[in-house]
């Protein structure tokens, strides 16, 4: 837990500190490189301190993977009063300065970090040693100690100027790595082979006018929203659920142009924009400093909450004048709510279905690939694809619901000679399980972003 600690434990912890760089010295006669954190206020560790501790870590990792340096032995460790890493590097005492000094003033943390460098004959190097100007004020950007011997700054003053540099490292770097899983899940999506009916390594299903290269560029322009789905999530937080559904109905409709205009008009990814948009838009609601949220429930119940008003607004104003789209349509014929029900309910099939599908596969040691046609044939089994409907009507969706069912009631790992007869089957019928391919896609990002 997050734990105050007094002054006095902060001085102790330097002296050791100190005899350590001392012995390390004496004994390895190299340079000793002495990485803390500066951060204000009594509580001088903690998860979040810990994540920037590890980014500096690397940071300083990367630097010394020089040539003419090598380190020659690391240690890091974990007290309340602080993370502290003391390596021992080869090489000049100078170059390991600046290469620290450098850190220290252009990375986005590096204001957060203080590296010092020690030499067993010359003692420490100070920033003037190299002609370089004193560190600046974290909250006024003056030079010098000044602020701080003169508490020019409240410790609050400070804290918060803190917490904003890690804010906005850490929600970008977050913000990257969700939409990179999103475009990872949309191409895992695609290339799951045998998949019946749909665009794959071998054929293109049910479709004319689409390939798998439709879907790769399909994809590739979508990147720039799966990162603004989770910017919207985060900066819409602190207001109501709706508000973030709001902002994304409105990129959402942005997105699907760029889809439109790299596919050359066709609708390959219309169903996960709005999909796994939403997600994502969940998972930027749920972000802490920690990191994302990584509880598959609890993301997908915040979509429940986003979306779920809309819906049911969208749903009960619709009258046969007025229903214009296909699945307009056959929500007044059926009551049958497609992916927009889905996703109001807290995506019931994924959470019930796909995950736990894939999941137990996983963890019998099957290939994410077989385990992927699976999941695509139980959510097939268990969900009322409302494209399958569009083509082949309600009879068409049951006859192919239950060929899946068919196939899992064999096995829960159906032979790829059967999957293939099935997918050439409904080829020749023109079936194609569009709504079930986005929830496997949402599946596969959630099975790599989530624990379970
Ligand atoms: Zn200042």
């Amino acid at each position: 837990m997050e734990q105050e600690v007094t002054l006095m434990e902060m001085l102790e912890a330097r002296e050791a500190r100190a005899r350590r760089q001392r012995e390390l010295l004496d004994c390895l006669s190299c340079p000793v490189v002495s990485f803390t954190m500066n951060i204000p206020g009594p509580v001088k560790n903690g998860p979040v301190i810990r994540r920037a501790f590890r980014e500096g870590l690397l940071r300083l990792d990367a630097a010394l993977d020089a040539p003419g340096l090598g380190v020659v032995s690391r240690e890091e460790i974990d007290l309340p009063t602080g993370c502290e890493a003391l390596w021992a590097v080869s090489g000049p005492g100078r170059t390991i300065k600046e290469l620290c000094a450098a850190i220290e003033d252009r990375d986005p943390l590096g204001r957060l970090f203080d590296l010092d460098v020690l030499d067993p004959e010359r003692g420490g190097w100070s920033r003037e040693d190299l002609g370089l100007s004193p560190r600046r004020c974290l909250v006024c950007g003056r030079e010098g100690k000044g602020c701080a011997s003169r508490r020019l700054h409240s410790v609050e003053e400070l804290q918060e100027k803190t917490r904003e540099i890690l804010t906005g490292f850490f929600a970008r770097q977050d913000r990257e790595a969700l939409a990179g899983q999103a475009a990872r899940a949309l191409m895992y999506e695609v290339c799951t082979t045998p998949k019946p009916g749909l665009v794959d390594r071998h054929n293109n299903g049910s479709h004319r006018d689409m390939d798998l290269f439709t879907f790769l560029d399909s994809t590739t322009a979508l990147l720039p929203y799966w990162h603004q789905a989770v910017s919207i999530g985060q900066e819409t937080a602190g207001l109501l659920p709706e508000e973030t559904f709001a902002r994304l109905r409105e990129a959402g409709l942005a997105a699907e142009r760029a889809m439109f205009r790299a596919t050359g008009g066709v609708n390959t990814h219309k169903g996960a924009v709005f999909s796994l948009g939403c997600v994502l838009g969940a998972a930027g609601r749920l972000w802490t400093l920690e990191g994302p949220c990584r509880d598959a429930a609890r993301l997908l119940a915040e979509c429940a909450l986003m979306s779920a008003s809309a819906a049911e607004e969208a749903f009960s104003a619709l009258t046969p004048e007025t229903a214009r789209t296909f699945g307009a349509r056959l929500y007044l014929e059926t009551g049958l709510r497609g992916i927009r029900g889905e996703v109001a309910g807290g995506f019931p099939s994924v959470l019930e279905t796909g995950l736990p599908t894939l999941r137990a596969l996983l963890r019998e040691g099957v290939s994410l690939e077989r385990a992927g046609i699976s999941v695509l044939l139980a959510l097939m089994a268990r969900t009322s694809d409302t494209n399958l409907i569009a083509r082949g009507g309600p009879e068409g969706q049951r006859w192919a619901a239950a060929q899946a069912a068919e196939l899992l009631a064999q096995s829960p790992l159906p032979a790829l000679e059967a999957v293939e007869a099935l997918d050439r089957e409904m080829i020749r019928r023109n079936l194609s399980p569009g709504g079930c391919a986005d929830l496997l896609a949402v599946t596969y990002f959630l099975h790599a972003v989530t624990d379970g």
